[in-house]
């Protein structure tokens, strides 16, 4: 009999909720490990307050003598706070955040300590940086990386380290991190989208695309987690049979928190607070054990780095509370997998949401042309948005009738289709004064009403406009936001410089007026891209055809949906945007295919071991049960004992055809693994771990779960969805 699982069991059994120490009001609470704006106004010289917030603002450099500066302040602050080391704190191409840590200590030529840290150190680092991914980027002989200070994303001192977030550079300038493209796209996004907005206030002079993410995840308890190699090495749980009892009653959703979750939940927001990630709503999710926690919105990169840190203070803050948190998109079969919705908008340095209708005519035809040029951007870049949240793990949860399809579409509500439909009639250059006012009071005058009533989302939708914001909803729980949300303001920058170019023309050559231009503008918009909207059921088969019918791509795994990174039309829009040379996204895709091998791979590995140490064995144990059982039969009855004995025959017979085929199939398996491993081309690899190897898994859990439910529950050795499932 396997010990593991009964220990974890009893262990897991004698748990209680842990101590906290409750900490005051949230607000107070809120930041206070940030060297935020409040501190700065404390520390630094007002020098080095203006230059740091004109870097803040607008990009420009700061010199070294104020960085040094800006050091010694950070420096006595993180120290006032217990910090005794420091970090550049990055996201590499792993997709998960990176640190190196140092002390503050450095010693004189007179052998004296003291505590340094100067503006060098703050600016740049170069962290050795050959383990990490770089496609191909880095030579060996230039295998040096450089971390550089980002301004715009405050330092934070979490346990005793000074963190001080940077973008991730080779020694020839490539982008080797997430951060570095997403700041080089809402640059773009800054340029086109402000001067998109001084058509309709002047006064505009930056605007911010924003990220509101919800992070969902799984909770198991630590010592039942641990039981299993296969959510120790993959995050998943490669074979088990759905509980009796899963989902279905719905009981779980927005149930009562179960108390040692809730205490955990509870020390974690603490956590996130002083750490300034505002963290505001928690609830139970659909699934057993799923939970989720969402903030209050933020600056899209910033909320980046907040979302990446709070996976990190999750992973530490669970195991604390002898937790393990599952981030992967599809932990168990038979219930929901886990996703996380990106809410993005765009608002100005006036304070404006340009995704919000407002109270003039003037504020709503402002809202209709980002609005318009966001579907407009998402109907040309479609696959390349799909391209950014394919990820093999993410592969299990897209069209499985409870994450969107991984066909690409908008959903707008009816309403707001009805007004494009109107917008769509407008006249072909100059508008008459009639029919100027007809669409100012009827038209875009109704906006604000509409949208007040605009109640039905559609959650089949991948993309779904929700009242003020648009929602991304394929992103994967463990996939870093940055991904999707550099491709995502790139692909709208593009658009609405494209627009601007637009209207001026029109302006100019064909001696429109403002508001003319972009109604005729937004007119063809409308037109040409409406095969991406499509407000029905995103799950049916309907929509699959009709989906075809439109020429949308719907890419079923990563290999393919990767395709489309290097087409020329993506290598022309990132270069045009200056977010990633060809140079960076070939390398950008060569890693993700990678990625998506290794992943396989070791997936493959673990079946491998499951089936042959630990399925297997118990499955032969438990038919020797039987046999003796037989031959005991046998020997009390004799010829009798036939009758006697039919179910147990059954069962021996029954347990050597599951353990040929699994064998069979287990097997052919590691031979189709052998051979893509025999392959060099990156990509074509990837396509033989999807074709060849993949397929077998299913086949292979098939046995795995019936065998389950034939043997002996005792000698069963792998923690089962019920114990694993249900933490009270
Ligand atoms: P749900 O999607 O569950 O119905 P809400 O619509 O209330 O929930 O919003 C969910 C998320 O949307 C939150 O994380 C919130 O921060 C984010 N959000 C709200 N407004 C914006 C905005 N203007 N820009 C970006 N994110 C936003
Ligand atoms: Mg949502």
């Amino acid at each position: 009999m396997s010990r593991q699982r009964f220990d974890a069991i009893s262990e897991s059994q004698k748990r209680k909720p842990i101590h906290i120490d409750e900490k005051g009001r949230r607000s107070e609470l809120f930041a206070t490990n940030v060297f935020n704006e409040e501190r700065r106004l404390q520390y630094l010289t007002k020098d080095a307050l203006e230059s740091v917030q004109n870097a803040i603002f607008s990009g420009s450099k700061i010199n070294r003598k104020i960085a040094d500066q800006v050091a010694e302040a950070m420096k006595a602050w993180a120290i006032s706070m217990g910090a005794t080391h420091y970090t550049h704190w990055f996201q590499p191409l792993t997709g998960t955040t990176a640190e190196k840590h140092d002390a503050f200590f450095d010693l004189l030529p007179d052998g004296r300590a003291l505590e340094k840290f100067g503006g060098g150190q703050l600016v740049q680092q170069e962290p050795d940086a050959s383990s990490f991914p770089s496609g191909g980027i880095r030579n060996t002989f230039e295998a040096r990386g450089y971390t550089a200070w980002d301004p715009t994303s405050p330092a934070f001192v979490y346990g005793t380290t000074l963190c001080i977030p940077t973008i991730f550079v080779s020694y020839t300038g490539e982008a080797l991190d997430n951060k570095t493209p997403l700041l080089r796209a809402l640059s773009a996004m800054d340029e086109a989208a402000t001067a998109v907005a001084k058509y309709f206030d002047k006064n505009v002079v930056k605007v911010n695309a924003t990220l509101g993410w919800e992070q969902e995840f799984f909770l198991l308890d630590k010592s039942l987690a641990q039981s299993r190699i296969d959510i120790s090495l993959t995050g998943r749980t490669l074979i088990g049979r759905p509980a009796a009892k899963g989902q279905q009653l719905g009981d779980h959703y927005f149930g009562v928190i179960p108390s040692r979750a809730l205490r955990f939940m509870k020390d974690l927001e603490q956590e996130c607070l002083k750490l300034g990630i505002p963290v505001k709503t928690r609830h139970n999710e659909v699934a057993p054990n799923q939970f989720e926690l969402a903030p209050v919105f933020e600056e899209a990169n910033l909320s980046v780095d907040h979302n990446q840190l709070l996976m990190d203070v999750m992973n530490k803050m669970a195991d604390k509370h002898n937790f393990k948190v599952l981030f992967h998109e599809k932990p168990f079969a038979g219930i929901n997998g886990s996703g996380k919705h990106n809410n993005w908008s765009l608002v100005t340095d006036t304070g404006v949401n340009l995704l919000s209708p407002g109270s003039t005519p003037m504020k709503n035809l402002q809202f209709l042309t980002f609005f318009i040029n966001t579907i407009k951007a998402a109907d040309t870049y479609e696959e390349l948005l799909g391209a950014s949240i394919a990820s093999a793990s993410n592969d299990h949860r897209l069209g499985e009738n409870e994450a969107p399809p991984t066909i690409f579409s908008i959903f707008i509500g009816s309403q707001l289709g009805h007004v494009l439909d109107e917008l769509e009639g407008v006249s072909k250059g100059k508008l008459s004064p009639e029919e100027k006012t007809e669409l100012k009071l009827n038209v875009v005058g109704k906006i604000p009403e509409i949208l007040l009533d605009n109640t039905d989302r559609n959650r089949t939708s991948p993309f779904a406009f929700t009242g003020n914001k648009f929602e991304m909803r394929g992103v994967g729980t463990q996939t870093n936001c940055a991904k999707p949300m550099t491709v995502l303001n790139t692909i709208v920058a593009k658009q609405l410089r494209d627009f601007k170019k637009e209207v001026d023309t029109l302006i100019d050559k064909k001696n429109l007026k403002k508001d003319e231009a972009v109604f005729n503008v937004l007119r063809e918009y409308i037109k040409t891209s409406k095969r991406i909207r499509f407000d029905g059921d995103g799950y049916g088969d309907e929509w699959q055809k009709e989906a075809k019918r439109r020429k949308l791509s719907n890419n079923k795994n990563t290999p393919s949906a990767l395709q489309i990174m290097t087409s020329t039309e993506s290598l022309a829009l990132f270069k045009d945007m200056a977010v990633l040379s060809e140079a960076e996204v070939k390398a950008r895709q060569e890693i993700e295919f990678e990625a998506y091998v290794r992943h396989l791979q070791i997936e493959g590995r673990v079946f491998d071991e499951l089936v042959y140490s630990q399925v297997i064995p118990a499955a032969i144990q438990y038919q020797n049960k039987l046999i003796k059982n037989v031959l005991g039969l046998k020997d009390i009855y004799g010829v009798a004992h036939k009758n006697l004995s039919d179910g147990q025959s059954g069962i021996i017979e029954q347990i050597a055809e599951h353990i040929v085929s699994l064998k069979k199939s287990t097997d052919a398996m590691t031979d189709a693994r052998r051979k893509a491993n025999k392959i060099n081309d990156t990509q074509k690899k990837a396509f033989a771990y999807c074709d060849n190897v993949k397929p077998f898994f299913e086949d292979i859990r098939k046995h795995c779960d019936t065998l389950e439910q034939l043997i002996d529950d005792r000698l069963w050795p792998l923690t089962k969805y019920r114990e694993l499932l249900f933490i009270k």
